[in-house]
């Protein structure tokens, strides 16, 4: 990078806030997803203005700019594809307002998930989207992917607490859409683009997001299976019984065992499949939800089911859940995580077909994930330097797409397309559908400079 532009950045954000050295952009050329693309500098923004004035300064000199969160994204969207200048936000952490009477809080992007409910909490109040990075990932990244989490089921996902934003576009402007309202119908739903919008389209600095209050009661239940048929069946008449539990996640055997080699979190190493369920509200109603559960899940010859007895029993299986993805990653040298969904109706049919694509080209698989949102992770665990097996792998994950595809689901429930799921995103919403992206993109950003070569390529670049 030219010393005039290094200045320049050293100007904006001062010397403290920008790498330049070799050996410190090692750590921002990659997510969760693996690629490994080294910028040419890193900033860390602490002000919207400082961000606006990269802007325009990149938009001046041609340079690309990545936005980063902490890179705990699964899909390559942080990684500087283009090298140019990775954007980190997790410096930008301030609570601008906390403003209970309304159930409002407003906060810098960069601030981590799990830091809003301590604060919140004195007034009663949670934050529900809670993706399984939450003591990790910041809220900006959250948006940027519309992240989902345990409690979607009932809950939904990031992009139903979004109320505010405060976005510097690309050519450096900042804007502020939503409102504090309620109800908001001034102009187009524009907050909206934004949220999924991968860092393709702005960068979110400071953002107001509704809460709930914490519900009164929790019901935690472990249902153990010895099919997976069974479990995935449970699922479905869950749902279609009337019942919405807060959390319903599903393990396989494969993860399972993983766990329990990482952390003894207490699940059952013979099981085919677990599910592990919870009920949350007023007292009598969390407990009459999870009496009808226990009904549906015995109809499905569960081998056992389980309620919670103590905070601590309950804070075991959760522990479990949290570090599947973690044990998953130390079975082999490798994984591909994918979190293909489906309408929940359709759960047992995707398990089905995962289990025979996995058979079918040998590769080794572990099924957890959101089952009560028919969000599931199959993770293909592997050798990447295994040429064979490497082969193998990406055969079963493009068949695994084409499935959910098939089933009238998504290649992606929460995760994001980024670089990871890009060559399969025209299967999923055609020719038309890429254009429309295409447009929007080339209006905020005719230079396609923003987090350039993700989701989609730009019409010249194809
Ligand atoms: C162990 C583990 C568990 C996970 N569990 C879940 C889960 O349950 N549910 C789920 O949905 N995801 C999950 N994830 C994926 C990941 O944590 C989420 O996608 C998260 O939202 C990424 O946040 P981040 O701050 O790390 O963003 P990054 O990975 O740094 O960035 C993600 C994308 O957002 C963009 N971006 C970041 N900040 C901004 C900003 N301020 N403005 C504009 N664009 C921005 C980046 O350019 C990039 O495209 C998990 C990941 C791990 C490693």
């Amino acid at each position: 990078m030219e010393k005039s532009v290094v200045d320049e950045l050293v100007a904006i954000f001062g010397k403290e806030h920008v790498l330049t050295a070799n050996e410190d952009m090692i750590a921002y050329s990659y997510d969760a997803a693996h690629a490994e693309i080294k910028p040419e500098a890193v900033v860390f923004a602490t002000t919207t203005e400082q961000v606006s004035q990269l802007m325009k300064l990149a938009y001046r000199e041609n340079i690309p700019v990545t936005p980063r969160g902490q890179g705990s994204g699964l899909s390559g969207g942080s990684i500087p594809l283009q090298q140019g200048i990775v954007l980190a936000m997790d410096r930008m952490t301030r609570v601008i307002e906390f403003d209970p009477s309304n159930r409002l809080i407003t906060v810098e992007a960069g601030i981590t998930t799990s830091d809003i409910d301590p604060i919140v909490a004195e007034a009663n109040l949670f934050y529900p989207p809670d993706p399984g990075s939450v003591a990790f990932s910041t809220i900006g990244g959250n948006i940027a992917e519309n992240a989902g989490g345990l409690r979607g089921l009932k809950y939904g996902v990031t992009k139903d607490y979004v109320q505010m934003m405060k976005v510097v576009l690309p050519q450096g402007d900042i804007v502020t859409l939503g409102s504090k309202c309620v109800k908001h119908v001034a102009g187009f739903n524009t907050e909206a683009i934004f949220v999924g919008s991968e860092g393709l389209l702005g960068i979110m600095t400071e953002v107001t997001l509704s809460l709930l209050p914490i519900p009164q009661h929790r019901e935690s239940a472990l249902a153990i299976f010895d099919s997976l048929d069974n479990a995935a069946q449970t699922v479905s008449d869950i749902i279609a019984a009337g019942v919405t539990p807060s959390t319903m996640e599903f393990m396989d055997n494969e993860t399972i065992n993983a766990i329990q080699n990482f952390k003894d979190c207490g699940l059952p190493r013979d099981a085919q499949a677990v599910l592990l369920i919870e009920t949350d509200g007023e007292e009598n109603s969390a407990k009459a939800e999870m009496a009808k559960i226990d009904e549906v899940v015995r109809s499905n010859n569960a081998t056992e089911f389980s309620i919670a007895k103590t905070t601590e029993d309950r804070d075991k299986l959760f522990a479990g859940r949290r570090v599947a993805l973690n044990a998953l990653a130390s079975v082999k040298p490798n994984l591909i995580l994918e979190d293909a969904t489906v309408m929940r109706s359709k759960l047992p049919e995707m398990v089905r077909g995962i289990i025979d694509i996995a058979e079918r080209h040998q590769v080794k698989v572990g099924i957890f994930g959101h089952a009560g949102d028919g969000n599931l992770h199959p993770t293909f665990l592997l050798d990447m330097k295994d040429e064979d097996e490497k082969a193998r792998t990406d055969e079963a994950v493009k068949e695994l797409f084409q499935l959910a595809i098939d089933l009238d689901g998504t290649i992606s429930g929460e995760h994001g397309i980024g670089l990871e799921k890009k060559p399969f995103l025209m299967n999923q919403i055609g020719g038309a559908g890429i254009k429309l992206l295409q447009d929007i993109k080339m209006t905020l950003d005719p230079k396609n400079l923003l987090n350039p070569g993700k989701m989609f390529d730009m019409p010249q670049q194809v």
